[in-house]
């Protein structure tokens, strides 16, 4: 289906949207013709984001909302609706590290990484469902990771992208008679502020780091966040209507 088929211009959320990989997804769905709200911690952070989708001719609008909470995400939904109309596509993209061994991991690193990776998730796909159910068709796609199938140092990220996972899988039995479909994206490594702040805290140059990365990587090159942007552009689409429930690996090579 070419954009001009397209019934209606589709309104996106895309959560975690000032940089990396929120940031790349919510320039390509706009370039795919969707008004986008770029939705992240400090609105002014999305400054770049929005302006660089106004230069390539597209409409976005910044928000700012900390996606764990609860009055936050009801206001960043509305304001959506105010201003760009109902959004049927939800991204699902926020997300922060605290990263340790299990027996240094403090309480607040565990409820931090699930306040914002898990939390965020359900609290926006929980504010945005409505929409969708009116419009009879909707996409959600959460941003998983290969750390779901268990990671050194990542008790509490792995156990929350795991459970992104099976967060996705029950929105896509609940919603799907409504035109909606969930679907989860898994990236390996790719390259953006988080990975760099992760060879940063094991101590390794971030050169040394990638070429590390690259050696596990069949295609034998790092991803980039536009990697994911395209994959999650596909599920986006109006014609992936009969992919639902599924963990897509973005990962260069084969995971399970
Ligand atoms: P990133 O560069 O660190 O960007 C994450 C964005 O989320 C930042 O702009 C951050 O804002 C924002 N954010 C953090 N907490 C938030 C909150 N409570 N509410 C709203 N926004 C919040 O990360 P990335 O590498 O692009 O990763 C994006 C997603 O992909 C994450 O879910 C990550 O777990 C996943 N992922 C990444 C990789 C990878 O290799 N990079 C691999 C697998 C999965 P601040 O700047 O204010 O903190």
């Amino acid at each position: 289906m070419t954009q001009s088929d397209q019934p209606t211009r589709r309104v996106a959320i895309v959560t975690g949207a000032a940089r990396g990989i929120g940031e790349a997804t919510a320039r390509r769905l706009a370039a795919d013709g969707m008004a986008v709200a770029v939705v992240d911690l400090d609105e002014a952070a999305c400054a770049n984001a929005v302006t660089a989708i106004h230069d390539a001719g597209g409409t976005a609008l910044a928000v700012g909302a900390d996606v764990a909470d609860p009055t936050a995400v009801a206001a960043a939904v509305e304001r959506t609706v105010a201003e760009l109309g109902p959004p049927t596509v939800l991204v699902n993209n926020a997300g922060v590290l605290r990263d340790n061994l299990l027996f240094k991991m403090s309480e607040d690193d565990w409820e931090t990484v699930m306040a914002v990776h898990l939390r965020g998730a359900f609290l926006f796909s929980r504010a945005v469902q409505k929409h969708m159910v009116d419009a009879g068709w909707g996409r959600i796609i959460s941003l998983s990771s290969t750390s779901a199938l268990g990671n050194r140092g990542q008790a509490n990220y792995a156990a929350a992208k795991a459970g992104i996972q099976g967060l996705t899988k029950t929105l896509a039995i609940e919603l799907g008679r409504f035109g909606i479909t969930a679907n989860a994206v898994a990236p390996g490594f790719i390259v953006t502020d988080m990975t760099a702040a992760t060879a940063a805290r094991v101590g390794m140059s971030f050169d040394d780091f990638e070429k590390a990365a690259i050696s596990q990587i069949p295609v034998g090159r790092p991803g980039r966040p536009e990697d994911v942007a395209h994959t999650v552009s596909f599920l986006a689409s109006e014609g992936a209507g009969f992919v639902s429930g599924q963990v897509v690996y973005v990962a260069g090579g084969p995971r399970c």
